[in-house]
């Protein structure tokens, strides 16, 4: 019935950075990236994700926000 079992397919993965497949071996250190540049692209978008939370929608002081408006109502 099926004569193709000889042959293990290797399982092919897409790199998660540029989307490009990427045969999973032992040898590819880099899996599931298909480059080392993938991989330290992956790394560096951690890390500006981390940056990016703290201080984003949360606006401490703002340049002017308290005297334009006037909290007291003076209107
Ligand atoms: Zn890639």
């Amino acid at each position: 019935m099926i004569d193709n079992t000889s042959e293990p397919k290797p399982l092919v993965v897409n790199c998660p950075i540029c989307g490009k497949p990427v045969a999973w071996r032992a040898e590819n250190a880099c899996r599931p990236f298909c480059s080392e540049r993938c991989k330290q692209i992956d790394l560096g978008a951690w890390a500006n994700e981390e940056y990016r939370v703290p201080a984003s929608d949360s606006d401490p002081s703002g340049p002017n926000g308290g005297d334009a408006v006037g909290a007291g109502g003076a209107r």
